[in-house]
C-alpha cells in the first residue's frame, strides 16, 4: 500500500501523535498553517468521504468525538477552531486517505484556495 497516511498508521513513517485508539489516529500536520494543526484520520483506508457509505457512519461520528476531545483538551473550545475536509481535485486533496484538518490558535482567514 503506497498510501502515506496508511504508512503513518502502521509506523513506517514517523509522526507526532496527539491521539490514538483502535479506529482513529490524530497527529500534527508536517506543514502547519496554524499554531494548532492536527490531522484526524480513520485507521481504515477510505479515499474520501465519497467512500463512506451507510455502514461507515460510526467512524465519522467517532472522528467528531475525537475532535471534540482534542479541542477541549487544548482550550480551543473557548477560542474557536476550524475543521476542513478537502475532497478531490478542486478541493485540493493531496493525500488520498480521508482526513480532517483541525486548525486553531489564531484568527483564521477565510479563503477559497
Ligand atoms: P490535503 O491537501 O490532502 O487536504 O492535506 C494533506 C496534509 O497532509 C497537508 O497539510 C500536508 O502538510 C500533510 N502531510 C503530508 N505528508 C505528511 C507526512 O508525511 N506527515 C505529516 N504529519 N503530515 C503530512
Ligand atoms: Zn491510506
Amino acid at each position: 500500500m503506497s498510501c502515506i497516511f496508511c504508512k503513518i498508521i502502521n509506523g513506517e513513517i514517523p509522526s507526532n501523535k496527539v491521539y490514538e485508539d483502535d479506529k482513529v489516529l490524530a497527529f500534527n500536520d508536517i506543514n502547519p498553517v496554524a499554531p494548532f494543526h492536527v490531522l484526524v484520520i480513520p485507521k481504515k483506508h477510505y479515499e474520501s468521504i465519497l467512500d463512506i457509505n451507510d455502514n461507515d457512519m460510526e467512524i465519522i461520528a467517532h472522528i467528531h468525538k475525537v475532535i471534540n476531545k482534542l479541542v477541549k483538551e487544548n482550550g480551543y473550545d473557548k477560542t474557536g477552531f476550524r475543521i476542513i475536509n478537502n475532497c478531490g481535485n478542486d478541493g485540493c486533496q493531496e493525500v488520498k486517505h480521508i482526513h480532517y484538518h483541525v486548525l486553531a490558535g489564531k484568527k483564521l482567514d477565510w479563503y477559497d484556495a
